[in-house]
């Protein structure tokens, strides 16, 4: 079987490192926050040039942490995508807040910043710009959005740690960017852990405080917050795994550029680095027609694909109700009725990527 990801490869090869790092904190019985975190956090800040990087519980509270700290609550709308996975919005109702869905650049997957202006009301507060998949959204026209209505940016790069809009790295744009270390994305913990980046002092000192009780000095409370620390074992994990994060993306992107030149069918998208990307291939995700036939003979094959979202959110059950209804979009449902996702990691072999090829190019038309 070929799998979407495989962990346990890239565990074989980094086991001797991982293991030492686990069992020093272990031995240092120094369990919540901690040594690794402080340094994850000052080697993140310092790859991405900014000025701080706060490690928090999982990549849905680096979302949720962010909004509450850049002061969007109730009624309040954040304007976002629905071809997303359901945190990005979900984190947004936490709050009190409403997303307002704007339709997706079907080229993309992304936003489309042409459609944004068009949602935007006198209680609009935020957009949340995706970069879904590893393709970063159009962050120019999105920040300059931003800044002509004054609404706070917060971007969602749990999908692309590393990614480059125009040769500047994602989750640099916005007020603040937020990041996932779920263990399948392409920086990754063995639990939950995520990190929130920002350049300003004020939002990041909020930040701090929220993740932790509301705390600055220990038992004196100033502001409701919440318990979302990162702990010291996951940062000792991602610490050894940010060494080679460089590594593992120009795998992905290689990986990517196998496939692309070896998929060929006049039915079928592949995905394409479009305004300036630099694209780290969290997924590679094509778009057909014929993706059930596809799907059916990859799984013949022992081949695994997934479905990368089936359900845009504007059409998901728990957002109903929601006060901006909106009924149709129609790029992100014709999306989310053809896309595809093909396995990627960066320990995937030439041989194994050319099988999936050969397999998906002998699908009848
Ligand atoms: C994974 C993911 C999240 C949530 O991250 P967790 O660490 O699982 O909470 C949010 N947004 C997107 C786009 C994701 O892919």
């Amino acid at each position: 079987m070929i799998p979407m990801v495989d962990l346990k490869r890239q565990y074989r090869n980094l086991k001797p490192e991982i293991d030492k790092a686990i069992q020093a904190v272990l031995e240092s019985a120094n369990f919540i926050l901690g040594e690794n975190v402080t340094k994850l956090e000052e080697e993140i800040a310092l790859y991405h040039n900014i000025s701080h990087a706060t490690g928090v519980g999982s990549g849905t509270d680096a979302l949720l942490l962010a909004l509450d700290a850049l002061g969007i609550g109730e009624g309040d709308e954040v304007i976002t995508t629905p071809f997303t996975f359901i945190a990005t919005a979900e984190v947004v109702a936490n709050l009190k807040a409403v997303p307002v869905f704007v339709d997706i650049d079907p080229e993309t997957y992304n936003i489309n910043p042409d459609k944004i202006e068009e949602k935007i009301t006198e209680r609009t507060k935020a957009i949340i710009p995706v970069h879904l998949f590893g393709h970063p959204a159009e962050m120019d026209r999105i920040v300059a959005i931003g800044k002509k209505h004054n609404l706070k940016i917060i971007e969602d790069c749990a999908q692309a740690f590393g990614a480059e809009f125009k040769g500047k790295k994602v989750g640099t744009f916005g007020d603040c960017g937020c990041f996932s270390f779920f263990p399948s994305k392409n920086l990754a913990a063995y639990g939950d852990g995520g990190m929130i980046i920002t350049d300003d002092d004020g939002t990041a000192k909020k930040i701090r405080m929220l993740r932790n009780h509301g705390t600055f000095v220990k038992y004196h409370h100033k502001i409701v917050g919440y318990n979302s620390r990162l702990d010291n074992i996951q940062a000792a994990i991602v610490r050894v795994k940010f060494k080679n994060i460089d590594q593992f993306n120009d795998s992905r992107i290689r990986n990517a550029e196998i496939y692309r030149e070896n998929i060929k069918r006049d039915d079928t998208i592949l995905p394409e680095e479009k305004n300036g990307s630099k694209h780290v291939y969290h997924q590679f995700t094509i778009r057909s027609g014929k993706r059930e036939a596809i799907r059916e003979c990859l799984n013949n094959s022992q081949i695994a694909s997934a479905i990368y979202y089936p359900v845009p959110l504007h059409k998901q059950e728990v957002f109903a109700n929601l006060d901006r209804k909106v009924d149709s979009l129609p790029a992100s449902e014709g999306c989310a009725a053809e896309v595809l996702s093909l396995p990627m990691f960066p320990e995937l072999t030439k041989r194994e990527i050319l099988h999936i090829c050969d397999v998906i190019n002998n699908v009848s038309r």
